[in-house]
């Protein structure tokens, strides 16, 4: 929806750019990141924020240490899942 955004797909979505070089083991395509983050959003609270108000606003609501914590969880856990059947050849 316009004027909406979901921090914790912002999350993810970093997460995923951090961790994904530091394992060379696992696939990084664009369709696993995409399956892992859909796997990662289906197990997380959303977390949405109005973005209608500009930079300011954008940089005041970021997830609060703990939901980030379960965030990392969360994507370690994605990426071990979909790394090991990835939906491709
Ligand atoms: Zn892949």
């Amino acid at each position: 929806m316009e004027g909406l955004r979901n921090i914790t797909e912002e999350d993810v979505e970093e997460q995923l750019n951090k961790l994904l070089p530091t394992m060379p083991n696992i696939c990084g395509c664009e369709q696993c990141r995409l399956d892992m983050a859909t796997y990662a959003l289906n197990r997380l609270k959303p977390n949405y924020v109005r973005s209608d108000k500009g930079a300011l606003f954008h940089k005041v609501n970021v997830s609060s240490p703990q939901a980030k914590t379960e965030i990392l969880a969360t994507v370690v856990n994605a990426i071990t899942v979909i790394g090991a059947r990835p939906n491709h050849d």
